[in-house]
């Protein structure tokens, strides 16, 4: 057999292996040690199926779509806009545990406002992927710069891990917290402590 050939059949064997079914969620139960035929079980593989399409659903979705801008009225607006509590749902790239907790996000426009609930659709949009926590809050600043471009941006992000608390090496209830700033937030000390300052204070 030639090379070309041995990799060519080698891939080919690779693709059909990455042939997802619900079977692969059965021979999973089975390997954890439980029979997937136990009443309790034998939807499961439905089951866990549909909830990683939803977990998995930001792939699909573009922040651009997402980053409408409203310029109505909006030339007046220059001062700090913040929203804090927004929902953060994802999941871990490392061990795909579950990780949540809340983001806060802040922007100056720059003559474009957005509508405060496509803020939560923005970090579902990319907390309903694989993550790791400092990349989802770096991609969230990052897209709204890009899209709805206002003078600065900054986006602090708050999540409990379940891989590390769970396994010990974090204490329970203990957040990380992550945090990027973009535009004259960087330069703009007095504007940059106005943020952070509201990001800390909870609720
Ligand atoms: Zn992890």
């Amino acid at each position: 057999m030639t090379r070309a050939m041995h990799a060519f059949q080698v891939r080919e064997r690779e693709d059909e292996s990455e042939e997802f079914t619900l079977h692969d969620w059965r021979r999973l139960l089975r390997h954890l040690g439980e029979d997937p035929a136990r009443q309790g079980l034998v939807d499961t593989p439905q089951r866990v199926h549909k909830a990683w399409q939803h977990w998995s659903s930001g792939y699909a979705t573009e922040p651009a779509d997402i980053l409408k801008v409203f310029e109505d009225g909006a030339e007046q607006v220059n001062e700090l806009i913040v929203v804090r509590g927004i929902p953060v749902y994802s999941h871990c790239e490392h061990h795909l545990a579950p990780f949540f907790g809340t983001a806060t996000i802040g922007y100056t426009p720059n003559g474009k406002i957005v509508g405060l609930s496509k803020l939560t659709r923005l970090v579902d949009c990319f907390a309903k992927r694989l993550q790791v926590q400092e990349r989802l809050t770096i991609q969230v600043a990052s897209a709204l710069m890009e899209h709805v471009q206002p003078l600065s941006v900054g986006v602090v992000v708050r999540c409990r891990h379940m891989c590390m608390e769970s396994r010990g090496i974090r204490t329970p209830g203990e957040e990380t917290v992550t945090s990027a700033l973009l535009g004259e937030m960087r330069t703009n000390l007095g504007l940059r402590n106005e943020f952070l300052a509201l990001a800390r204070e909870k609720g």
